[in-house]
């Protein structure tokens, strides 16, 4: 397969989505980002690497993270989160307090916020030094030191916060909030300000193409059952309330974030990292969307 012809081909004929998006600044800091950037990187399992655009510059992966967190929170419980987070597509936006109250607190899926923050509460029971030991995890598989979470972007997500907060007390009020929510917010905007670029994104995401075993580290840091799990939730939910229509078009588990990330995996074969700011209105990355489909499409190369 010629990877390099294919991302060049799908980044040039991308190039008239320029300007029809637009960037997150409900995070005021993510507005300030330069809204024409456009990179793709894809690592390959057996070590290769294909880069088009701006694969070197770090931006906000926002809720890309989760995918980190809740691979931590697997490897710490196991089966046992499903007690507090479901693992349906919610049909909802990533930020909606609808389903929580009917649903007595317990949130559709771990990539909402709601579930997020309840990943992310099981994490402060595991993790001594939660937010060093999530950047420890994802420097390792990046194989990268550089990687940071961003003070600046996790305050500016802190002051415009309330819908988190709200949340977060919400679902307290039902117990599956166990910590302060303070805590878990703070937490949460932390490793939601984590910032990568395209290359240390496919790097770090590599382990879900390879059954869970890092193919660069050679370490399993996930069973390949519990893989398999993941990249199904990231198929069914990675892309909020454009899952279906997603997987539609591109048919790779993959995951978003407001930072106009997407990160897509194929199993056995290779994990694509974008980035592209400018967001559709179920915020997703506008022209990364376009990209993969074209990307699958010209390929051929889908789980399906
Ligand atoms: N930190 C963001 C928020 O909580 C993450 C959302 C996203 O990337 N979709 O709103």
């Amino acid at each position: 397969m010629d990877y390099q012809g294919l991302l060049e081909r799908v980044c040039h004929e991308t190039e008239a989505f320029r300007g029809k998006g637009k960037v997150a600044d409900y995070i005021p800091a993510l507005g300030r980002v330069d809204p024409g950037r456009f990179g793709i990187a894809l690592a390959t399992v057996d070590g290769s690497l294909y880069t088009t655009g701006d694969v070197d510059k770090p931006f906000s992966i926002q809720s890309i993270s989760k995918v980190f967190t809740l691979a931590l929170a697997l490897k710490q419980e196991g089966d046992q989160v499903w007690k507090r987070v479901g693992k349906e597509p919610s049909g909802h936006p990533f930020n909606s307090l609808a389903q929580l109250e009917v649903e007595q607190g317990v949130p559709r899926n771990p990539f909402i916020n709601g579930g997020a923050l309840v990943i992310t509460d099981i994490l402060l029971d595991h993790l001594p030094r939660p937010l060093e030991e999530i950047l420890g995890f994802i420097r390792e598989l990046a194989g990268s030191d550089s990687i940071i979470s961003d003070e600046e972007v996790a305050l500016s997500e802190e002051e415009k916060g309330d819908r988190n907060a709200a949340l977060a007390h919400f679902m307290k009020s039902f117990g599956n909030i166990r910590h302060g929510v303070d805590d878990v917010l703070k937490l949460y905007f932390s490793h939601c300000a984590i910032t990568m670029d395209c290359i240390s994104l496919a790097r770090a995401f590599l382990f879900l193409a390879d059954g869970g075993r890092h193919p660069v580290t050679g370490e399993q840091v996930l069973t390949s059952s519990l893989t398999k799990r993941l990249n199904s939730l990231m198929m069914t939910s990675g892309l909020y309330n454009e899952s279906g229509e997603f997987a539609y078009r591109v048919g790779l588990p993959s995951k978003s974030g407001v930072g106009g990330g997407i990160v897509s995996i194929l199993p056995g074969h290779f994990s694509l990292a974008l980035w592209g700011p400018e967001l559709n209105a179920c915020g997703n990355s506008l022209r990364g969307i376009e990209a993969l489909d074209l990307f699958t499409t010209y390929s051929g190369l889908s789980v399906f």
